[in-house]
């Protein structure tokens, strides 16, 4: 039986009708609009994709968009002074800064310089602590965005064997976080894992989160196991266009699986409306508000 298509889209669009809803909120009743800014050093093609499409969405669920445009060569202390502004500053909520950096800034300093309380990516220190020791936090986006389609797919997750391919700071090592939160038997799995098919083969979820084009066959899947692709790798398709592929090889394991997220359509849109959900919770936070579940 094929899987079922896990929507992706249609779920990062139910989010942000939920988060709009909020936001109008919050300003009706408290005179409040949660800001995001978003700070971009250089000129790299895809962070400049990824932060325009973050701006419009942001302004679209009526929140303010404030974008920071810096030059490819900015000094490590001007870009640490912009976050100070920024930390000190009553009318942004949240702040990203799009990461990768060019070489010459040291991207932990700079992440460690964000007001914890800001920090909507959760890769501060204090978020990455707060969430290893099961305490209240900033979530990454990416893997939260994961979770909220895995529950929605399975309800519970207890118990469940879940692999995870990778194991960065951004996608890898909290995604096991919260899966360990939610009771799963987490195993992650990296470029020195031994007989990486045999350990993907026990999972019941496995989320990919590698950076290679279709690494993981139908055949590593077993039947029945939910999968989960973060990978987005740009290929040479037919007639020497380009085309988006994750790291699972698609077709063949959605042949094998209960369910599986398409890229694209799957984890990107999610990543950017839960985004969105980091600023308004960060906004009530500071406030002593409610916050949204
Ligand atoms: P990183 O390059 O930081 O990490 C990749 C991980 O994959 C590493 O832990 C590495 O292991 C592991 N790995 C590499 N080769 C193999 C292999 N042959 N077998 C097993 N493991 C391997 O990538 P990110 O975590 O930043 O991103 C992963 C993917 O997710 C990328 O395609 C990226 O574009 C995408 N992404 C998508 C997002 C979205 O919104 N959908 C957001 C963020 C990322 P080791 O540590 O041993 O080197």
């Amino acid at each position: 039986m094929a899987a079922k298509i896990i929507d992706g889209k249609a779920f990062a669009a139910k989010i942000r009708g939920e988060v709009a809803t909020h936001v109008a909120r919050l300003k009706e009743e408290h005179g409040l609009t949660p800001g995001l800014a978003v700070v971009l050093v250089g000129e790299d093609p895809a962070s400049q994709v990824y932060v325009r499409s973050k701006g419009k969405q942001t302004v679209e669920v009526g929140m303010n968009s404030v974008e920071h445009k810096l030059e490819p060569d900015t000094s490590e202390a001007d870009l640490l002074s912009l976050i100070e502004r920024l930390n000190a500053d009553p009318a942004i909520h949240g702040i990203l800064v799009q990461l990768p950096l060019p070489d010459h800034l040291d991207s932990d300093l700079v992440i460690n310089a964000i007001d914890p309380a800001k920090d909507v990516d959760g890769f501060h220190i204090s978020n990455v602590g707060l969430l290893g020791t099961g305490q209240k936090s900033m979530v990454p986006c990416t893997p939260l965005g994961c979770l909220m389609m895995l529950r929605e797919e399975h309800g519970s997750l207890s118990g469940l064997d879940a692999v995870v391919v990778g194991r960065s700071n951004i996608v890898g090592k909290p995604m096991a976080q919260l899966l360990l939160g939610d009771s799963c038997t987490v195993t992650i799995a990296h470029s020195r894992t031994k007989d990486l098919p045999e350990v993907v083969r026990r999972a019941d979820i496995v989320v990919a989160a590698v950076g290679r084009p279709e690494m993981v066959p139908g055949d590593w899947i077993k039947p029945g196991a939910t999968v989960i692709d973060v990978g987005i790798n740009r290929i040479e398709g037919e007639g020497g266009k380009t085309r988006l592929v994750g790291d699972c090889h698609y077709e063949s394991c959605a042949a094998v699986a209960g369910a599986i997220t398409p890229v694209p359509g799957g984890v990107g849109p999610m990543t950017i409306a839960c985004l969105l959900a980091n600023t308004v919770t960060a906004c009530c936070r500071a406030n002593g508000l409610s916050e949204p579940d």
